[in-house]
């Protein structure tokens, strides 16, 4: 236990302890999903974006300080050539007890057994519909086909538990909310819906709160019941009593959870995020290239997590620099 830190993670100014960095580490997709990006694709240069090494060299910092619990994202994680690398080099870091990714999964078939031999432990595949016409539709012309693979694959070399994140878009796939939840009923899916985040602002978009999506599964699934699931996120779970499955519940809408926020956020371009949706940022990349020493890293590790505000202010403003593609949700 080092001075100001808790043995694991650094408490931040209203006393959460911080010891999950997602880092995203590219901001390219090989899908447009409608609702990710308004299709304004400015990708960053090779020179802009963190190299593994970079990445690795925050990481530790960040272990030394408290943090144990490691998420790749992007962008696509699984665009960006040789991902596996970077995962060996976070598995060799004391401290680090979990490395998960969070992806689309259309490239995970090729990949998972090699990320799972690199140390990844668990994987979230994002996935909003079950539907091939409207999945391809959804995220530009992709394949869902090529999701199932990927998942099958990823449960196969023991990447699990296998989440699959639904984000509930109200008149373009709510009327599938039933058919997920019988994924987890009958086939031990842990499925997990996600309030739509409207980054546009408040009432910008048409959000369906979690009491809405749990009455429909209710009422034509079955009752769920309070249950547990490992991971470092702001879930709650059921399940329906009998099977293996899980439904999880995320609202940071209609539930803000920022009281029990415990990561920050490193971007592709080497920022440091102390809020999803906020945008402050803190530029860690020039002093990594100035030659900023351990000490410099760490102050500025320290800043992004005192800056972490007490709450996010969707429903009062939008969150007007980045778009999702480029923090990694
Ligand atoms: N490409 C990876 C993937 O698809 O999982 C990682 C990046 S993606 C930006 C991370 C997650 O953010 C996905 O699950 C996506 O559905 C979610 N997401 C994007 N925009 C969102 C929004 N406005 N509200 C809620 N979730 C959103």
């Amino acid at each position: 236990m080092t001075e100001g830190n808790c043995i694991t993670g650094t408490y931040d100014a209203f006393n959460r302890r911080v010891n999950y960095l997602r880092i995203s580490v590219t901001d390219r997709c090989n899908l447009r999903c409608i609702y990710c990006s308004d299709g304004e694709i400015s990708h960053l240069g090779h020179n802009d974006i963190l190299s593994y090494e970079e990445i690795a060299r925050i990481t530790r910092v960040a272990a030394e300080m408290g943090v144990t619990h490691v998420r790749l994202t992007g962008g696509e994680p699984l665009v960006r050539p040789y991902v596996a690398n970077l995962v060996s080099l976070l598995t060799a870091i004391p401290g680090i007890e979990d490395i998960s990714l969070t992806t689309n999964g259309t490239l995970l078939e090729a990949q998972a057994a090699e990320l799972k031999a690199a140390g990844l432990k668990r994987i979230n595949v994002s996935l909003d519909s079950l539907q091939p016409d409207r999945f391809t539709r959804i995220t530009g012309g992709k394949n869902l086909h090529d999701v199932f693979k990927g998942m099958a694959e990823a449960h196969r070399v023991g990447l699990s538990p296998v989440k699959i994140n639904m984000v509930v878009m109200p008149g373009i796939n709510d009327d599938e909310i039933v058919d997920f939840a019988k994924k987890a009923r009958d086939e031990a899916w842990h499925v997990r819906f996600i309030e739509y985040m409207p980054f546009d602002g408040a009432g910008a978009e048409p959000v369906l709160t979690v009491s809405e999506i749990k009455d429909r599964i209710e009422t034509s699934a079955g009752a769920l019941w309070a249950c547990c699931l490992n991971g470092a996120g702001p879930a709650n779970y059921y399940s329906f009593g009998s099977g293996e499955g899980t439904i999880g519940f995320i609202r940071p809408v209609s539930h803000r959870f920022c009281g029990q926020c415990n990561r920050l956020r490193l971007t592709a371009d080497g920022k440091l995020r102390p809020c999803l949706l906020n945008d402050l940022e803190i530029d860690i990349r020039s002093s990594i290239r100035n030659g900023g020493g351990e000490a410099e890293l760490k102050a500025l590790l320290r800043q992004a997590i005192m800056a972490k505000p007490e709450r996010h202010y969707l429903e009062e403003a939008a969150v007007g620099g980045r778009q999702m593609r480029q923090i990694g949700g």
